[in-house]
């Protein structure tokens, strides 16, 4: 049993209505469970293997799911990163590892499983490219249309190629994320498509499980705090609710501090929370390298904001130089290929820990939300080419000691 709640006013709609936002006041919505009169323990998780569906009980789907073997992503223990940074060990669950590459996906076998519940016969979003590549395969697996719109020229090539090889029908905007996702939600409000960006309350529901997935991973521990990177910030906002249901459930005795990271060009979470603000104002030309969190008015915030505070957690920036530092560090030192966006999770618990604000002995999990293959151009961008050799031995040996 659940609803869809509104976070402002507290209206509560059922689980079928077809709903982004509050009719009443706009608010934002968030899926609600009644599990009184359901015993749910740890025995009921022990045993499994971990996938995001060994959670079905948590989640709002009755079907049958739309699924391609999405989350059970590595947890790894990175000693000798921790090492040269001077943290200690600190782990890195790795979402690039999902069948497209990145976190979406928990979002999408949710979203779209709910969406063929619902009745619903186009999907479509707004994305910086991962939303889509997600989508597309969804849609694909569950055969029906998906529309997506990317902003022109900022999508990482590896998400573009996904897209349109998965059959989505792709519109490039002239203009950024923001704008896209205003003419995405105006196109389903007129053609009753469905709407699965992550102002899609289902959609957060399966992006929870990453929270259910560490602590498993830990053996029942909550780690002290968890990082990651903020763009439209729902991810921020359902790793907190996967954390704290087990914690109401009482299946754990704590929430993790969630802590978001941004790129300086794009934070307005950050500019709200260091003033103290239950929301943000816009940044009107957001600028990253980071395309995914290339984002200046992200529709999750309040939420966002209110993990953050109700958790103890903070909101840092990290500019795009720290980024692709860690990038590389994650890359060469530890063996983790992420995209620019996920590293801005460690180059943020970097920063954090040199400004004494994360402790040393303190458990963190830095979330790493995408692979290193969505964006190859920007890797070809930072690292060394390859260097070019005649096909001699001589030339082959003077290349490899030169
Ligand atoms: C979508 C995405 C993000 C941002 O997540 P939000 O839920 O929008 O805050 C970060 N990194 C990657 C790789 C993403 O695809
Ligand atoms: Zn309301």
């Amino acid at each position: 049993m659940y609803t869809q709640n509104c976070i402002q006013c507290d209206a509560k709609y059922t689980p079928e209505e077809i709903l982004y936002t509050c009719p009443k006041c706009s608010g934002l919505l968030e899926i609600i469970y009644d599990w009184s009169g359901q015993s749910i323990s740890r025995k009921d998780f022990e045993g499994i293997p971990l996938s995001l569906w060994k959670y079905k009980a948590l989640l709002p789907v009755e079907r049958e799911p739309v699924t391609t073997n999405e989350g059970g992503t590595p947890l790894y223990k990175c000693e000798r990163l921790g090492e040269s940074f001077g943290t200690g060990t600190f782990y890195v669950k790795h979402e690039g590892l999902n069948p497209t590459g990145s976190f979406k996906d928990r979002g999408m076998t949710v979203g779209v499983s709910k969406a063929l519940e619902l009745g619903m016969k186009t999907v479509a979003c707004a994305s910086t490219g991962n939303t889509s590549a997600s989508l597309a395969i969804y849609g694909a697996k569950a055969g029906i249309p998906v529309v997506v719109l990317l902003p022109a020229g900022k999508v990482a090539m590896g998400k573009v190629a996904q897209a349109i090889m998965h059959g989505a029908k792709v519109l490039s905007i002239k203009g950024n994320f923001d704008d896209a996702l205003k003419l995405v939600r105006d196109l389903c409000d007129n053609e009753g498509f469905y709407l699965l960006n992550s102002i899609n309350p289902y959609r957060l529901e399966g992006q929870k499980t990453i929270a259910f997935e560490i602590v498993d991973q830990l053996g029942w521990e909550v780690p002290d705090r968890v990082v990651l990177p903020v763009g439209n910030a729902g991810n921020i906002t359902a790793i907190y609710k996967g954390f704290k249901e087990f914690y109401e459930l009482g299946l754990t005795d704590k929430i993790p501090k969630m802590t978001g990271i941004q790129a300086e060009g794009a934070c307005p979470v950050v500019n709200a929370f260091k003033q103290r603000l239950n929301d943000i104002v816009p940044v009107s030309n957001p600028e990253t390298v980071a395309t995914a969190i290339r984002i200046g008015d992200p529709v999750n915030a309040i939420k966002a904001l209110r993990a953050i505070y109700q958790s103890g957690g903070l909101a840092e920036s990290v500019s795009d130089e720290e980024i692709i530092a860690a990038q590389k560090d994650l890359a060469r030192i530890e063996g983790i290929g992420v995209e620019p966006a996920s590293a801005s999770s460690v180059a943020g618990f970097r920063k954090l820990f040199g400004m004494g604000i994360i402790e040393p002995g303190e458990t963190v999990v830095c979330v790493t939300t995408g692979h290193l293959l969505k964006d190859p151009e920007e890797v070809l961008s930072i690292c060394e080419s390859p260097i070019e050799v005649e096909a001699t031995a001589e030339s082959v040996r003077k290349a490899v000691f030169s």
